[in-house]
């Protein structure tokens, strides 16, 4: 399948160039050129089906003419070797646990695919050149693509993140995991470390010395591979609930809208959802587009669910391309929320004090976003898109309680931080590479 760019300005590429590639040559996002339904025989044994099973179907669809059969069944399988359940909140009210992967949040599933989409693409070539992803990093990201990439072949990662600027429990993630991640730790704030890749994927000696690529969140790989566990969810809700599943609503913590967009892609495949709501924090761009018609992106302001911190949503213009840059269609099948950090912190403390599921600020928006605008009769899932551990202060001082950390999150912090030093300076930065 080839894909295009949705700027309309760069040739068509095949899924390994815009896998390698991250953005086309005109900016713009990839997007498949064909979206095909899943066949009704498939939504009938969904039930029945394992998770990387349901995950493997729905992965042929986009990937099947690309890799091989069995090349894509063990990088499902690998990818998801954690559960995403679903688990109920209350009588109308589920939640699709999304932080039982290593970094405890749902963007493990997206950039482990990726780093072992990435790995077989390599090997087909077997050129034995290892392959740099260099990724800057302002907490979170960097955790998912280093242990996302940890230990496959021909793949080395740079995670570059600004010193004494993250928190020592995202610092552990990516800092103690050895093997092919080096931490790089500038001396510096993060657009300091976004400009050093910028300037190393720009330099032309450094490229000819080195095979260097991207593990951007826009990346076709990393964004795709997130419909699997709306599907997973769709077949554990269809065995739990005896109604029929006409009146799910899927509501998604949004920040580039990478996750959203990826229910919505399974929507057009077939999966069976009313409708959607993207619930954001006092970042509302999207928010006022559903209610304007009008795309204003503005700088980011910063919350107490910071992942959501965005001014100009990347996915944005993928929604926008999917359903013709219809208002009409888009606001007909999405619906907005967005909460102030008060109502964040107030919600936090209501649904645990009735129901004693601990949300994080995240999930927060997305469970009440449905406790506002579930209408009789449906059914609402939302996302929770990271542990509440991952913000154990907040979390603790907004519940008053001492929250226990996940035992895979404890094992990060007991490992020994390893990283190398760097200034701001790209020349110091292009040294070191040069060395490698
Ligand atoms: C990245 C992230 C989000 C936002 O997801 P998008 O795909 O960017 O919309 C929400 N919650 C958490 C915890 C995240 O890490």
């Amino acid at each position: 399948m080839n894909y295009y760019s949705t700027n309309g300005n760069a040739p068509l590429a095949s899924l390994e160039k815009a896998v390698v590639k991250g953005l086309a040559e005109d900016r713009g996002l990839y997007m498949p050129e064909r979206i095909e339904k899943l066949p009704k025989a498939f939504f009938e044994d969904i039930s029945s089906m394992s998770f990387q099973d349901i995950a493997y179907n729905v992965a042929s669809n986009f990937f099947g003419e690309d890799v091989d059969e069995d090349a894509l069944q063990d990088i499902v399988y690998d990818t998801l070797s954690f559960d995403c359940p679903v688990v109920k909140v209350t009588d109308n009210i589920y939640t699709l646990e999304l932080f039982h992967g290593p970094t405890l949040a749902f963007k493990d599933v997206g950039a482990r695919f990726m780093a072992r989409l990435l790995g077989y693409f390599l090997r087909r070539k077997s050129s034995g050149k290892t392959v740099n992803v260099l990724v800057a990093t302002s907490g979170d990201t960097g955790s998912a693509v280093a242990n996302g990439f940890l230990g496959v072949e021909g793949i080395h990662v740079y995670v570059l993140y600004p010193k004494g600027k993250v928190s020592p429990i995202q610092e552990c993630q990516f800092t103690t995991l050895g093997k092919n991640i080096t931490a790089i730790e500038v001396d510096g704030v993060f657009d300091d470390c976004q400009t050093l890749v910028k300037s190393a994927f720009m330099d032309k000696e450094l490229n000819n010395h080195m095979m260097l690529t991207s593990a951007n969140s826009i990346n076709v790989a990393r964004f795709l591979p997130q419909a699997f566990y709306y599907f997973n969810a769709y077949a554990r809700l269809s065995t739990q609930l005896s109604t029929s599943n006409s009146d799910l609503v899927m509501c998604v913590p949004s920040g580039n809208f990478g996750n959203i967009c990826a229910a919505l892609f399974g929507h057009e495949m077939g999966l069976p959802i009313k409708r959607f709501i993207a619930a954001n924090n006092a970042n509302d761009v999207f928010y006022n587009y559903l209610q304007t018609g009008k795309y204003e992106p503005r700088p980011s302001i910063q919350t107490l669910a910071n992942a959501m911190d965005v001014g100009d949503p990347s996915n944005f213009a993928r929604i926008y391309d999917l359903y013709g840059k219809s208002h009409e269609r888009i606001s007909t099948l999405i619906s907005g929320a967005k909460y102030q950090d008060e109502q964040i912190a107030e919600t936090m403390r209501q649904c645990y004090s009735e129901t004693g599921y601990i949300l994080d600020p995240h999930g927060a928006c997305g469970y009440r976003a449905l406790q506002e605008g579930l209408k009789d009769g449906e059914i609402g899932v939302f996302c929770e898109t990271a542990h509440p551990a991952k913000f154990k202060e907040k979390v603790d001082d907004i519940l008053g309680i001492d929250i226990e950390i996940p035992a895979r999150l404890k094992a990060f912090m007991e490992g020994e931080k390893q990283s190398v030093e760097m200034t701001k300076d790209f020349t110091d930065f292009k040294r070191f590479l040069m060395q490698q």
